[in-house]
């Protein structure tokens, strides 16, 4: 097996081993760290096929986590995909009328974070080990909802770390909120940040850049980290179930083994859609990735016109951890692209100082569609009409899907990746299917949600606005600093 080295986007650095990228997080000339190329899956895809979801964790990671030892990953693998998860498939697909759903929000969360950040502080504490790190590690968050609570469950009281989580004060929902607010673990700090998304993703990526802020937790024995998807150790992970999801239609004779199908994903910071971009690359037969975007839709533009614009209102929408303008991990594959870390660094400069750029976008392998609020409601009523309740960002997706089947006359069978769960947003889904739910207490509606949908409210969640808040600070931008500095 070749032993892969990990390098940055932008070019600065030297290559680095897969553990000491995930320890890094993010390179020091601002670059995100990819693999020096893509392996191929080694055994045969009718094998990988019939194995179990840890198995298949295996059989992907390997070729990438090419220093790691076979115990090392087989240990995190077995304390990650567990019975954390609400069910042994861990990534089921569900069948409504033809259209088929893979589901992510079986951890502990319920939305699709969990798939890479029950493994990742595995595989960052192995990381550390493996490389005699004498410092503890202080994960820095910025979240649009989702990221937040997933991390922090997965780093709860896990030795040696601390994490910080940054969310946009008025850019969840009630219950992502309540999630993280009522956090346990005696590692663990919440900040409502008083800006959106972005503003908390840059404030983590200028924290992470800043020498002197470096220096002083240095002094306190720390180091930084990322749980974003900027952290190669969260994309990898999800590279898995895009295998597993193309079994299930084999599965259920859908398709034939080597059949193409199509993937619709909703889309935020690219990660997901990335993992499924980076499955295809290693031999899985997929034929188009449908990268689908709400109304913040700077992607589908970008897919359009080559042109990436941010410059445009931020726009707080049904599906929040969708609303994003800067689009993390476009970078990566704006990288294997080009295959030139001078360009790449080159428009992230221009990103950065002009909000803009321009890039040649000649590939087939990606479509972008975007739907709108109202089409998002439909998409929910409409699939809620064939026996099987969605929530908003999938919703998202299936809208975008049947505008590119509309357009295109496509045929090739589609999964539509299924990234929370309708009880994480039951006030817009109950909505969506019948008006009279409107504006009604979102903790009430999670009972009736239960109801409507045959479907019991999911463990996780119950009575969570019974819970005890422990995580109530509110900061300014300018006010993150501080706050890092008070976590460790
Ligand atoms: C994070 C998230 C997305 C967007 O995923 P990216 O990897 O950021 O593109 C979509 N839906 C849900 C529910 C999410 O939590």
């Amino acid at each position: 097996m070749d032993n892969i080295k990990y390098f940055s986007t932008r070019g600065e650095n030297k290559a680095i081993t897969a553990s000491q990228a995930i320890l890094k997080g993010i390179a020091d000339d601002g670059g995100l760290f990819v693999p020096e190329k893509i392996p191929q899956l080694d055994i045969p895809l009718e094998k990988a096929l019939s194995m179990s979801y840890q198995n298949l964790a295996y059989e992907v990671l390997k070729l990438f986590l090419t220093d790691y030892t076979k115990e090392e990953l087989e240990y995190c693998i077995q304390n990650a995909y567990d019975s954390k998860f609400d069910t042994e498939e861990i990534a089921p697909v569900a069948e409504a009328d033809g259209n088929y759903f893979l589901e992510l929000f079986h951890g502990r969360t319920l939305a699709f974070k969990d798939m890479a950040l029950s493994i990742l502080p595995h595989l960052m504490i192995t990381a550390a080990k493996k490389n005699n790190l004498d410092k503890k590690i202080l994960i820095l968050t910025a979240t649009s909802g989702d990221t937040g609570k997933a991390a922090l469950e997965g780093f709860a009281n896990v030795e040696n770390t601390a994490i910080a989580v940054f969310y946009p004060e008025n850019g969840v929902s009630p219950i992502q909120r309540l999630q993280m607010t009522t956090q346990e673990g005696n590692n663990t700090y919440v900040a409502a940040v008083k800006g959106n998304f972005d503003d908390c993703q840059n404030t983590v990526k200028k924290i992470f850049m800043d020498k002197e802020i470096t220096d002083e937790i240095d002094k306190k024995g720390y180091v930084f980290s990322s749980a974003n998807s900027i952290n190669i150790g969260r994309l990898l992970p999800q590279i898995v179930y895009y295998f597993y999801g193309y079994a299930q239609l084999v599965k259920k004779g859908v398709i034939k083994c080597g059949d193409k199908i199509n993937f619709t994903v909703p889309t935020g910071n690219f990660g997901n859609i990335l993992a499924g971009y980076y499955a295809k690359k290693m031999g899985l037969p997929v034929n188009k990735l449908i990268c689908a975007s709400n109304s913040n839709k700077v992607l589908f533009d970008f897919f359009q016109e080559g042109e990436y614009d941010k410059n445009r209102d931020f726009i707080l929408t049904i599906s929040p951890s969708m609303d994003i303008l800067i689009s993390s991990n476009l970078e990566r594959l704006l990288y294997h692209l080009s295959n030139d870390c001078a360009k790449t660094s080159e428009l992230m400069q221009s990103l950065n100082n002009k909000g803009k750029y321009t890039f040649d976008i000649n590939t087939d392998e990606f479509a972008g569609e975007f739907t709108t609020e109202d089409e998002t409601l439909q998409a929910i009523n409409k699939v809620y009409k064939k026996g099987y309740t969605i929530d908003t960002h999938t919703a998202v997706a299936f809208s975008a899907y049947e505008k590119y089947v509309q357009k295109t006359g496509d045929t090739t069978p589609n999964i539509t990746v299924s990234t929370a769960s309708p009880f994480k947003f039951a006030t817009d889904v109950c909505k969506a299917i019948d008006e009279r739910y409107a504006d009604k207490d979102p903790f009430v509606l999670l009972e009736e949600l239960a109801v409507i949908s045959g479907v019991e409210v999911p463990q996780q969640i119950k009575d969570i606005n019974k819970r005890k808040v422990h995580h109530d600070k509110v900061c300014t931008i300018d006010g993150a600093v501080q706050f890092v500095l008070e976590c460790c």
